[in-house]
């Protein structure tokens, strides 16, 4: 018998109608990968390290699956492909970019993943709309939880937050 794994991931879009991208992920995730699917508000963020790209617009998604973390790669990719995402520079600009922020309390370290995501707590992007949908979240590899991450990127960050879209 398999058991189903709560799971959390990021999403991103900078191209396009980014609320829209953002939206059909959603609906896709919700549909088939994720059972009782939560998602955090849209928030709005400028590129990493200034890049001239438009802002993008980032969401925190969760939900339970029985899918393993290549499986649950595997459909991510899917998504982002069937919402026409190219893939190009590594840094570039996109229409949907999901990424599997953590898988339980699992942590998985292959060349084709790892979880939990080894950027995310650089990120306010990710931060902040994590603290908001799963404020009892804790890092399965440091054992600090959402909040203390958040006041770790504050005190040692000083670019502009995030902010909600559509307050
Ligand atoms: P990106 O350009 O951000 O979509 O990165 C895609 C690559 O990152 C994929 O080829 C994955 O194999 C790899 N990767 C490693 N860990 C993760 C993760 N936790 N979530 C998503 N992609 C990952």
């Amino acid at each position: 018998m398999t058991t189903a794994i709560l799971v959390h991931l990021g999403l991103g879009s900078n191209l396009g109608n980014r609320q829209a991208f953002l939206n059909q992920a959603c609906s896709k995730l919700s549909a088939a990968t994720l059972q009782n699917f939560r998602s955090s508000e849209i928030y709005e963020s400028e590129p990493l390290l200034k890049m001239k790209q438009p802002n993008y617009f980032n969401q925190v998604v969760c939900g339970w699956t029985e899918l393993t973390p290549l499986e649950l790669l595997k459909k991510c990719q899917q998504i982002e492909t069937q919402l026409g995402r190219v893939r190009k520079e590594h840094w570039g600009s996109r229409k949907i970019d999901l990424d599997i922020l953590s898988y339980g309390k699992d942590i998985v370290d292959t060349e084709r993943i790892k979880i939990p995501h080894p950027e995310m707590e650089k990120r306010s992007f990710v931060l902040l709309p994590l603290l908001e949908l799963s404020p009892d979240w804790v890092h399965p590899k440091s054992g600090k939880s959402i909040q203390i991450l958040w006041e770790n990127w504050l005190k040692t960050n000083n670019e502009e937050l995030p902010l909600v879209l559509n307050p």
